[in-house]
């Protein structure tokens, strides 16, 4: 049995190298070749959270090539570019409700769901859950096509086409969503963000005004930007609980706020009265469509955006564990970035 490394969670040592059996495929599945594996923020929750069992394999924003097909797969080819989405039924009430990505029926998915993740040389997965990476698109691009479908994703839930908006936290999604919303044609931008390089990162991206919670007075400013209006869009994206408030002082009349970051604490609304008096939409997303990744793929064919500025750190797999340590953990990296295979 061919053996490959793989970056696996330990319940007492954290994330490890190993070597472990490389999967091999049957009927029904693909086997992919790893480029490349970005590392999420939900990866480092995961791993916070305690929950995650021994053994597991993460990574999911991925790009790679098909090197094997089961003698039933007939949608996807050896040799074929692909980044990897979950499964779905397409019977059941979420599917027929165009909500493929909540998927009640038969969601697989790898890295956070059942199959092991891409931290790893090969990965095994189902023909409908590969999206074929169009020409012009390299992999380090490719395998960033998840997390900027997810800000196109809560961008889409706000429901919202066009005007002021407010992205609260610029990590990984927020800094997508800033550049996202300057290809919708929404203006003006303003990012709310405490760290002066991702600031700055936000500004390369397109937004308009920035802000610092640490020293501005983001709710006065933020009636400035938009003469007291408020704004007509607001993306709550850095898990801090108190933001939500904020993101309700600010909302404009009849506008909308979405929370595409995932907050596990109990969260304290100081003026509910705001949700009346201004009628504003509270959402939250999760995940993104397969269609959402090909329109982000495209928009990287069209060199619309290049997903690779948001990229901090580019590392090996062997790499991985240490850079976990010193610089995920800590939240100095923005996007650490895994070369694993030959990239494209
Ligand atoms: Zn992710
Ligand atoms: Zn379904």
């Amino acid at each position: 049995m061919a053996l490959m490394k793989a970056v696996v969670y330990r319940k007492k040592a954290g994330l490890i190298l190993e070597e472990i059996p490389a999967p091999e495929v049957d009927d029904d599945s693909v086997i992919v070749r790893v480029a490349d594996t970005g590392f999420c923020g939900s990866d480092h929750s995961l791993i916070e959270s305690g929950f995650l069992s021994d053994g597991t394999i993460l990574g999911h924003e991925t790009s790679g090539v098909v090197v094997a097909t089961g003698k039933n797969v007939t949608t996807v080819h050896e040799g074929m570019k692909t980044i990897v989405r979950p499964t779905f039924c397409g019977k059941c009430r979420e599917c027929l409700l165009g909500m493929t990505h909540l998927c009640g029926g038969a969601r697989r998915s790898i890295g956070i769901g059942d199959l092991p993740g891409a931290f790893a040389e090969y990965i095994k997965i189902y023909p409908q859950m590969a999206i074929e990476v169009p020409a012009g698109v390299d992999s380090q691009n490719a395998a960033l096509a998840e997390p900027f479908a997810a800000a196109l994703h809560g961008i889409r839930v706000a429901g919202t086409k066009e005007g002021s908006v407010l992205v609260i936290g610029g990590g990984a999604i927020g800094l997508a969503a800033v550049k996202i919303l300057g290809i919708l044609g929404y203006k003006p931008i303003v990012l709310s963000e405490p760290v002066k390089e991702k600031r700055e990162l936000g500004k390369k991206l397109g937004a308009d005004f920035l802000l610092d919670p640490q020293l501005d007075n983001v709710i006065t400013r933020g009636r400035e930007l938009t003469g007291g209006i408020g704004f007509e869009t607001i993306l709550e994206c850095s898990g801090v609980p108190d933001n939500i408030s904020v993101a309700l002082e600010l909302a404009a009349k009849g506008g909308s706020v979405c929370m595409i970051s995932i907050i596990f604490k109990s969260i304290t609304i100081t003026q509910p009265l705001n949700m009346n008096f201004k009628e504003i939409r509270f959402t939250g997303s999760y995940s993104n469509t397969h269609e959402e990744n090909r329109i982000c793929l495209q928009w990287m064919a069209e060199k619309k955006m290049d997903a690779r500025s948001i990229i901090s750190d580019t590392i090996t797999l062997d790499e991985l564990p240490f850079v976990y340590r010193e610089r995920i953990q800590s939240g100095k990296a923005v996007k650490v970035m895994v070369a694993i295979g030959d990239e494209f």
